[in-house]
Parts: structure tokens; sequence; C-alpha cells
């Protein structure tokens, strides 16, 4: 059964990409099956800052009979004469929004505010505005404009509580919003006709998947070398590929023109699973052993935590360090900042003591220990000599195998949590609580936020060690993969790309 005839905004936004996508939102609406962004914690802490900006202002989720929807509650409180609503509730023209907060101006209209937790104006708030205009209009609501909230990435972190006039910034979308207006009812009659269909609408797979809650649907049971799974790379569209009839990497001809990466694919398709670069070894020759191998785990807070802090800066409070030396042997050592103090200066000390006086390459996985490294010296000139030396000594695993090996079980994708179960299978996030980055940074910002035992501080702290402890190792796992390959040994006697042990 539908849940009725109308499209919320997140079946709307779906919508743009997928028809399929937003068909089968819709119905998990009226299953109540969908997850909801709504409570998520950071938006939340972010949403209760800006409420601060509304003295006297109600909140349908928090006021009104229990037995009341949020539009009723809505109208109740427009009726009350209230000065400003938090999250209400409309429905209308074929569609339903939640406006952040409805502001009543002198005159007695209405301001729909839209609160952005994302750093820059883009096509998503621009329809959002565009939709919540639309509904609005249809519900006759006396509407003076629409305007977005945003975070004020220029705000730095002062001591004391943040003040919400200065942390946010607000500007117009009425005239963005009138223009998006025609086409975003166009798209949304169309919508409405493809989610009432009975069948779920036949579309075609392509690019348009790859942010999708419905990949384990549609794109998993596809085969590895399937087209759509084309790294990413600047030349022909990989869904006109498709569209013209080369469903597999394999079926691409030799005349079309093709980026370097993907003609490793395309050559690890032909030739079974995998692909080397005859260059590899060469390029290797810059990440040891011996070589150190370094991870770091930082928090990242819309609302900043630390005196001198941006919006979503990252804060490093954790380094995980693997050593290499010249006969094989594999040793680790960490730190980790306890939650209380800004993290950064002991951090960035303990890693200079930790490595800064040796001259071993120091293996990464992307530029982004890079980018941290450089924050650091900016923030600490005094460090930031030892700090230099240290990027300087980076070497870069990503850019090493994204320029020199495919393989097709890597689906398009070079992060290490896509190529380290493939090049280093024999070592999992499996047993761990924590196993991936954004749970690590949550886990630290819960002990920042709340009162928390010692217990569970020392708990958490074991939990992310743990964690960072075996990114470090995927680090050498992979390492030792690309020299065996490196060394011409590219499969076991069953197909699997082989895998040394690691001695610990
Ligand atoms: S995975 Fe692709 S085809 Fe399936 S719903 Fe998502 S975008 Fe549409």
């Amino acid at each position: 059964m539908l849940p009725d005839d109308v499209l919320d905004w997140w079946e709307y936004h779906e919508g743009r990409r997928c028809v399929l996508a937003a068909w089968k939102h819709h119905r998990q609406r009226a299953e109540g099956s969908r997850t909801s962004f709504d409570g998520h914690d950071q938006r939340e802490r972010v949403r209760g800052l800006a409420h601060l900006r509304w003295p006297g202002g109600h909140d349908t989720w928090q006021e009104g009979p229990l037995d009341s929807t949020l539009e009723q509650r809505t109208q109740q409180l427009i009726a009350q004469g209230v000065p400003a609503i938090f999250r209400a509730v409309f429905t209308a023209g074929g569609s339903s929004v939640s406006v952040d907060v409805l502001e009543r101006g002198r005159d007695g209209a209405w301001t729909a505010v839209l609160l952005a937790t994302r750093l820059q104006l883009d096509e998503f708030l621009i329809e959002q505005a565009a939709l919540t205009l639309h509904v609005l209009r249809a519900a006759n609501v006396a509407l003076a404009g629409i305007h977005l909230l945003h975070v004020d990435v220029k705000y730095a972190r002062v001591p004391g509580p943040i003040d919400p006039q200065v942390f946010f910034g607000r500007r117009s979308l009425t005239i963005r919003a009138a223009r998006a207006l025609p086409r975003v009812v166009t798209r949304l009659e169309h919508l409405k006709d493809m989610v009432a269909l009975p069948r779920m609408p036949e579309v075609a797979k392509g690019t348009h998947c790859g942010c999708c809650a419905f990949t384990a649907q549609c794109v998993d049971p596809l085969p590895a070398d399937w087209t759509g799974h084309f790294p990413h790379e600047p030349g022909p569209s990989v869904d006109e590929w498709i569209a013209r009839g080369f469903e597999r990497m394999g079926d691409v001809p030799e005349s079309e023109p093709i980026g370097p990466k993907r003609a490793r694919a395309r050559l690890a398709a032909r030739q079974g699973h995998l692909a080397v670069d005859p260059a590899l070894p060469e390029a290797l020759k810059a990440f040891g052993p011996p070589a150190f191998y370094l991870d770091f785990e930082c928090l990242v807070s819309l609302i900043p935590v630390f005196e001198g802090a941006r919006p979503a800066q990252h804060i490093p409070f954790q380094w995980s360090l693997h050593h290499v030396d010249g006969e094989g042997r594999l040793t680790h050592i960490d730190e980790i900042v306890p939650p209380g103090e800004d993290p950064r200066r002991r951090f960035a000390e303990s890693l200079i003591e930790a490595v800064g006086s040796y001259w071993e390459p120091i293996v990464v996985y992307s530029d982004y220990e890079s980018w941290r490294l450089q924050q650091l010296s900016d923030v600490f000139p005094d460090l930031a000599p030892a700090l230099q030396r240290i990027r300087g000594r980076l070497v870069d695993l990503l850019e090493l195998v994204r320029d020199h090996v495919y393989d097709l079980n890597f689906l398009g994708n070079y992060s290490l949590k896509a190529i380290g179960p493939v090049l280093a299978p024999g070592l999992t996030y499996k047993g761990l609580s924590i196993k991936d980055g954004l749970t690590a940074t949550r886990a630290y910002a819960s002990l920042i936020d709340a009162q928390v035992s010692e217990d569970d501080v020392a708990s958490a702290l074991h939990d992310l060690r743990r964690y960072s402890e075996r990114n470090t190792l995927a680090l050498v796992d992979v390492h030792r993969t690309l020299m065996n390959l490196a060394n011409g040994v590219t499969t076991t006697p069953e197909g699997e790309v082989a895998w040394p042990t690691v001695q610990g």
C-alpha cells in the first residue's frame, strides 16, 4: 500500500537521480522501514544551536497532543500566533516538506528558513527551496521569502559558548527558488506518476548508482567486470558505453578513447581478474622496506570543539605507526590523546618524537595525512620544520595502486576498505567494535560531549587504538602483496592473490 499520493522531499531528491530509487523510498515510507536522517546527532546539535536565534520559538517535535500529526501541530502553532515554528510540516501540491524554521514577520507574513549542514550552496539546496516554495504556496501560506541558514565556514571558535548570531550566516534563496520552481514542479509531476506504478520502473544501471541506498539489490548482483565498475577517470561517459551495448569492460573496443586506469581495468577483465603495470617494481623502490606505515584518526565536528578550530575542520587526535625493518621485522607504536584537551599539540609532538629523527619513507594511503601535517604546521609554527620533514618523507600507496594495479574485485574503488580485502584478504576488521573512520570520529566525539565514566573512556580508547592499528597493518600487508606482484607472484593455485604472512 502506498503511504499517500504525495512525495516527500527525500523521495523527490532521490528521484532526481533515479526514478527507481524514488519508487523504492516511497514504499519504504509506507512500510515504516525507511532510514530517517532527522535526529542525526551532528545535525541535531546544529539545529539546537540554530534554535537559539529564535527565542520564543516552538518545536512541533516537542509540543502538541501526542495523537496529533506534525502537520496538525504546525497549524495549531500558527493559530496560537507564536513568533517561530521549528520543523513546521505542510502537505500540499503533491508533496510534503518539513520547514526547519517558519519565522513570522511583523506584517504576519512568514519566512521559511532552511537549515543547511553542508558548507556550500548547491543544486540540492536550491531545489529543496523551490519545492518548499511550491508546497507553501499550494498550502496558502502568506510567504515573504525563503532563506538559508548556513554554518559560516570562516567562523573560528572563541572561548565560551558559541554565539549563534555569529556562527551562522543567513542568505535569501527566494529568487533562486522561484527560478527553479517550473522545472521542480515538472519533475515532481513526473515522479508522482512513476512512484504510482504498481511495478518497479525499469531503469538502466550506471554511474548514478554509486551513492544509492539500493546498490545491494541493483548493482551487487552484476559481474565485477560490468562497465559501470570502471574507475572514475576523465574521458567518455561510462553510461554512454553501456547505452551503446558495451556491458562488460572487455567489450569496449580499442578504438574508443580510454584513460590509463580504465585501460588497465579492461586489461584485467581480458586477462582474468588482474592487471599489473610493468613499471610497478621501479615505482615500489621509494617505499622501502625499511619503512614506516602511518594512519591518523581525526575529530570532525561542524560545531568546533576547540579554541581556534573552524567548522568541520579535521582535528587529529590519534596516530598509529607500524615499522618494518630491513629484515622484515614488524613493530607497532601509537598515540591517542585522551579527550578533554585540544589534542593537536600533543599529537604533533608525540609524532615528531616517534618518527622525526629517522630517514625511512613513511607509507600512507592518500594525501590525508599530508594535509593534516600542513594544517598542524600552520597552527604550530615552532613545530613546522619537523612536521614538514615528516611530510616530505610520506609516500602514497593509494597513488601507487591507482597507477599500477587493477583487480576486478576493486569494483572501481581504490579506497583502502575496497582494495584491502582483495590485496590483503587475510586481514579483516571483523571482531572490532570500530570498523571505519566515521565511527571512529563519532566514538571520540561522544567522549568529549558527554559525562562518560573512566571505564567507558578507557574502553573506547582501546577500541580506537585497535581500529587504527588494523589500518596501518593493512598498509603493511598491501605493500607486501604489491612487492609480490612486482616479483611476478600473481596467484595462488586457488586463483587468489598471493598474500604473505605478517610476522608479529
Ligand atoms: S542502485 Fe541504481 S538503479 Fe538501483 S535504485 Fe539506486 S540508482 Fe536506481
